[in-house]
């Protein structure tokens, strides 16, 4: 499904709060069942289940690499008791035009998130995206290696066959856009927030600020081999 040469961008994108809008419906929802999972099965009484929840997603990025490393939960079981919603429709946000946006960027579009595989497909079918991306990596995807660990990202330059300065990586962790940019890609942040890093090469008020980088992105990577 390759749409280009080798020397056009290939657009990493996140999925939640970069795509669409997580914050004001889904993470919420997400929060409340990893606390009610780590209080049924660490057997914590609610405050404590929601500070080490919190202090897992601070130190890993990731409250679920923490409940690996630290207690044996068993991901697979944990993602997808975190992750089932009655109506997920009706909770996602997104740009009305973003799906033109996306169309309309030169190269290749994939998805490198830390959500589980089964809810990705969800939300990509859901907002009517799936079809416009070329692959998708979930945290299954590198053996529960989530981002900002170097080693998924060079798993994903791997099995993509592209070299990093090709790349373009959209997100709205400033986290992840470092460790991309450390290794070589081009990065996009896109936040509301006013403060600036020397990590980013934009910031994006909105995702469909995308169509005023598509001559960017070709300059950005034209000299990439
Ligand atoms: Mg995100």
């Amino acid at each position: 499904m390759a749409r280009s040469s080798g020397r056009a961008p290939v657009w990493v994108f996140d999925l939640d709060d970069t795509l669409h809008h997580a914050t004001p419906h889904i993470f919420p929802h997400i929060n409340r069942a990893m606390t009610a999972y780590i209080e049924r099965h660490l057997a914590l009484d609610h405050a404590a289940a929601t500070a080490l929840r919190q202090h897992y997603w601070q130190r890993y990025g990731a409250t679920l690499l923490g409940l690996i490393r630290h207690h044996g939960v068993d991901p697979h079981h944990f993602l997808a008791e975190t992750h089932n919603f009655d109506d997920l429709g009706s909770l996602i946000i997104t740009a009305p035009a973003l799906a033109d946006t996306l169309a309309d960027l030169p190269g290749r579009r994939i998805i490198f998130s830390n959500a589980p595989r089964r809810y990705t497909y969800d939300v990509l079918e859901q907002t009517g995206l799936r079809q416009l991306f070329d692959a998708v990596y979930t945290v299954e995807s590198f053996g529960f290696q989530p981002k900002p660990l170097r080693v998924g990202f060079l798993k994903l330059l791997q099995r993509e066959q592209v070299r990093a300065n090709q790349c373009i990586m959209v997100e709205d962790s400033l986290a992840n856009l470092v460790m991309a940019k450390r290794l070589g890609m081009h990065t996009l942040w896109v936040t509301r927030s006013l403060r600036n890093s020397p990590w980013v090469d934009h910031k994006l008020r909105n995702i469909t600020d995308l169509r005023y980088l598509a001559a960017w992105s070709q300059r950005a990577t034209c000299g990439a081999k």
